[in-house]
């Protein structure tokens, strides 16, 4: 179990990086302060590592109001449920608002007519005369009146209710995407992943083949090992970076496990899939990797690929079995290669 002690060792080394920048910065060990520090010298919520670059540039100490903020912003587990908790409750809170407002205009919309009705029975159960007419018109534009400056105050609520419930629309459209998302990378997340998936074996068609490329960094462990996890982190974001690259409309690209990638091709025949995996995997390997901290040269990293095209009768399971066996081919082959499903016996072979 050396890959146990090495992220036991690499843990006990994050923790001292972390218990030093709190002496430094503050504001304390309590376990809230310990959580963020650590997660910021382990990188992998690069979003609560630029929140706290800032604030570590705008003042030397942090404060216990800080930390609770960066906490409940990227770390607390519940973040989620309980933004959308808090959204849904002014929803509800919103839509009240509205149906009271829409109450208040059909009871005024009501209350004109009754006036009206009342006005015309007037004029018709007397003569009219120049008094009469000048009395019921008089009322007529007092009733208007009250009725504009009543509809005024109603279209303001509802212009208000109309961009509190637009802020609240955006709320929970980052709340959704924030939960499909994976932090460290930016790609979608193995939920996303398995849903785009089902989508994807769904709508795919014999004319409009779809296809699914596997991605699997070439050993990762060896490379965690001698350079350490945070170096590690900036490779998965290094082969994001160039799946981004390559992207076609309409793809949709996941980190669905540590270090393995998929992209999602709808209406992508097996040999434009290959293509593609062949121009993601050379990418990966002209990078040159550099250690930002000190500029020390890390090598090349290398990736291995498994290509497989929707056939009738396949599951999002099968699709995505046959794209791993590919993969586990291209290693067993050499690494740093593609292996497509061409070959229909691919399944016994694994
Ligand atoms: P192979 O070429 O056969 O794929 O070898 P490998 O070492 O890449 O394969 P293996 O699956 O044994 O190891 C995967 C390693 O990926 C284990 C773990 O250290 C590392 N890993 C998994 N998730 C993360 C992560 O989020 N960050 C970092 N830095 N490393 C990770
Ligand atoms: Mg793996
Ligand atoms: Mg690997």
């Amino acid at each position: 179990m050396d890959g146990s002690h090495g992220d036991r060792d690499r843990s006990f080394a994050l923790a001292e990086r972390a218990n030093a920048l709190m002496r430094d910065y503050g504001p304390s060990a309590a376990p809230r302060s310990y959580a963020v520090w650590y997660a910021y010298v382990s990188g992998t919520q690069p979003l609560l590592n630029d929140a706290l670059k800032s604030l570590t540039a705008a003042s030397s100490r942090l404060t216990d109001g800080d930390i609770d903020t960066l906490y409940e912003t990227y770390l607390d587990p519940t973040r989620l449920s309980v933004a959308t908790e808090r959204a849904s409750t002014s929803v509800l809170s919103e839509i009240a608002g509205v149906m009271e407002v829409l109450d208040l205009s059909l009871g005024s919309a009501a209350q004109y007519n009754a006036s009206l009705r009342t006005l015309a029975r007037d004029l018709d159960g007397t003569n009219p005369n120049q008094a009469s007419v000048h009395k019921v018109v008089a009322a007529l534009v007092a009733t208007t009146r009250e009725v504009t400056a009543n509809n005024r105050t109603l279209e303001a609520r509802m212009r208000e209710s109309r961009s509190e419930i637009e802020a609240l629309r955006e709320t929970l459209e980052a709340t959704r995407l924030e939960s499909l998302t994976d932090p460290l990378t930016g790609l979608s997340n193995r939920k996303h992943f398995e849903d785009s998936l089902c989508k994807l074996v769904h709508g795919a068609s014999e004319a409009e083949p779809a296809s699914l490329i596997v991605i699997d960094v070439d050993s990762f462990k060896r490379f965690n090992d001698v350079y350490g996890h945070i170096t590690g982190d900036q490779v998965l974001r290094l082969v994001a970076v160039v799946m981004r690259e390559h992207i076609k409309s309409g793809a949709i690209l996941a980190r669905f496990g540590g270090e393995e990638f998929a992209m999602l091709l709808p209406a992508t025949n097996r040999a434009k899939a290959y293509a593609i995996a062949e121009t993601v995997r050379t990418s990966v390997m002209a990078r040159e990797l550099v250690k930002r901290s000190t500029g020390e040269s890390l090598g090349k990293i290398t990736i291995s690929l498994g290509v497989a095209m929707h056939r009738p009768g396949d599951t999002a399971v099968s699709l995505l079995e046959r794209a791993d066996q590919c993969m586990f081919k291209a290693k067993r082959d050499g690494r740093n290669r593609t292996v497509d499903d061409t070959d229909v016996n691919l399944s016994n072979v694994a």
